[in-house]
């Protein structure tokens, strides 16, 4: 298959992998004119998934949290190249990364450089430094059913599948009389996982029945049933008890159903069964339709990812995600850096850290950039190297933790926002909610992003969401 490699100017040619919170916040802020570098992705945005929860129900469009990837190259100086498609593998041997089913090629620097790749074909990308963040997957699990019936909330497609199913067993269940069990199914919504996702997801879609559809088809709004299933004795799990307490109060007042200590183990079609654990270790088995099942219980790495923990030794042990050094370089090699959900190294895999470890390996690059021998001394080191880039006064990466934020529904959200070991907010209500939309309106990567996003809260005051089955 081709190789491509990228020869402009002589420079140490960077290979990103992925255009989310890593792959982004990395470009953003490495110096281009140091590097050659090229974003490989099969999504040609970036998504800004804090705000995801809130478009299945259309409280902000689709369109508003996502920013093309060339929107974010073309604001810097330097060689960039962005190809649409998926790695496949990274081979470290010959130092590349296979690419397939490239829809899109855009060379910045060399528009005029027709690289002759047809749309299926595969090709290799060499590099000299890969940068792996592509993210992670919903986890299953391996519980039987979810994969086929189950919606995650990962990705635009995900919301906008959540969307048709959702009104579409609305509109069936319209047609049906009050007190028929199919009707009471079709309006029955399973929220799977307790995190923040689950309970933001199931917020927002209760948001839409008080707030949208109450006014005008009553009658079934007030017979829709969320319930939201945590295997854990809490929901929100990574908050302070106070917190996490305010929030299952909100969510239970908001008529959503907490079951608590509570895992689903089996998805049929048309209903699921769900194991509680009562405190005395007694367990008790449920069997609950639904008419919508969203499936939010975390994720698992990539198939790219775990193929990668085979072919280096000091990964064979990894489980979560490539394990790292201080300085994010992947353990057992001296070119290949991880960050974000796709990096092992302790922290959540938060959008919050994927950010951070980015701004800092794109420091690490200019670092390097500034000592000419840099790249061929760490090219000969095979052992010791996180003593290499010691010497080389690279300082570790050090996480900020700035707190955390979730949306509750019924506008009202929890906060806990710190710095370092300090805490300077802890609070939940309708403050908060507004606290929460500044801090989320700020940490938007883009203005288009950010004007859309605002634009979208100030005409959901007046309008009421949008809220379309096909849309
Ligand atoms: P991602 O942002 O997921 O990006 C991965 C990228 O890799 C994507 O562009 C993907 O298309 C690409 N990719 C995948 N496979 C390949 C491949 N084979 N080849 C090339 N590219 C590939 N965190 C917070 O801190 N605060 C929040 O409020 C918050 N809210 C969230 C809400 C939701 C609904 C979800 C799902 C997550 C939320 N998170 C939040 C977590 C946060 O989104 C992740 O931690 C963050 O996205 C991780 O960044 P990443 O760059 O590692 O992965
Ligand atoms: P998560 O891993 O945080 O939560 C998943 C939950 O599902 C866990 O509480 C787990 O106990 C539960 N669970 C697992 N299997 C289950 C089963 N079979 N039955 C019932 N419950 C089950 O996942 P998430 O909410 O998708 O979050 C993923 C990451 O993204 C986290 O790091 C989170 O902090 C971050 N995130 C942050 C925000 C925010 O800050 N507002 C929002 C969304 C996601």
């Amino acid at each position: 298959c081709k190789v491509i490699e990228n020869t402009l100017g002589n420079k140490p040619n960077v290979v990103v992998l992925g255009s989310g919170w890593g792959a982004i916040s990395l470009l953003q802020n490495i110096d281009a004119r140091k590097y050659n570098v090229t974003m490989v992705s099969p999504r040609n945005y970036f998504l800004f998934t804090p705000l995801l929860p809130s478009t299945p129900v259309g409280t902000v469009d689709e369109k508003s949290i996502i920013e093309p990837v060339v929107n974010f190259a073309l604001k810097k100086k330097g060689n960039i190249s962005y190809y649409e498609a998926k790695a496949t593998s990274i081979n470290t041997e010959r130092k590349t990364v296979t690419i397939q089913a490239v829809s899109t090629v855009a060379q910045l620097a060399q528009p005029d450089n027709h690289l002759g790749l047809n749309q299926n074909d595969e090709a290799e990308i060499k590099y000299d430094y890969l940068v792996s963040a592509v993210g992670a997957e919903p986890n299953t699990f391996g519980i039987p059913g979810v994969q086929e019936h189950g919606n995650f909330l990962k990705e635009i497609p995900h919301s906008l599948e959540i969307r048709k199913r959702f009104l579409s067993n609305i509109e069936k269940a319209n047609l049906l009389p009050k007190g028929d069990p199919e009707r009471k199914r079709l309006l029955t919504i399973v929220v799977v996982g307790g995190g923040p996702t689950g309970v933001e997801t199931a917020g927002e879609l209760q948001d839409y029945i008080d707030q949208d559809l109450k006014r005008f088809m009553p009658s079934v709004a007030e017979e829709v049933q969320i319930h939201l299933v945590e295997a854990l004795p809490v929901v929100l799990n990574m908050f302070e008890r106070k917190l996490t307490s305010y929030a299952q109060d909100v969510l239970q007042k908001t008529s959503i159903k907490v079951h608590l200590r509570t895992a689903v183990s089996k998805v049929e079609k048309d209903h699921l069964i769900a194991k509680t654990k009562a405190e005395d270790g007694a367990v008790t088995e449920q069997t609950i339709p639904y008419g919508t099942l969203i499936w939010a219980t975390g994720n698992k790495p990539l198939s790219i990812v775990t193929d990668l923990f085979k072919k280096i030794p000091q990964q064979n042990e990894s489980r979560r995600g490539l394990a790292v050094n201080s300085n994010m370089l992947v353990k057992g090699t001296n070119d290949i850096f991880a960050i974000g959900d796709n990096a092992f190294s302790g922290l959540p895999p938060t959008a919050q850290v994927a950010h951070q470890q980015a701004e800092y390996l794109a420091k690490v690059f200019a670092k390097m950039a500034k000592n000419p021998n840099f790249h061929a001394e760490l090219a000969k080191r095979t052992e010791k190297v996180d003593l290499f880039f010691e010497e080389q006064g690279i300082k570790p990466f050090d996480y900020i933790h700035y707190g955390a934020l979730a949306y509750l529904g019924a506008e009202k959200a929890i906060a806990n926002i710190t710095y370092g070991k300090r805490s300077f907010y802890t609070g939940g209500g309708v403050l908060t909610f507004y606290v929460w939309r500044v801090l989320y309106a700020m940490m938007i990567l883009s203005a288009r992003s950010r004007y859309k996003v605002i634009a979208d809260w100030f005409k959901l005051a007046i309008f009421k969401r949008d809220c379309f089955k096909e849309l």
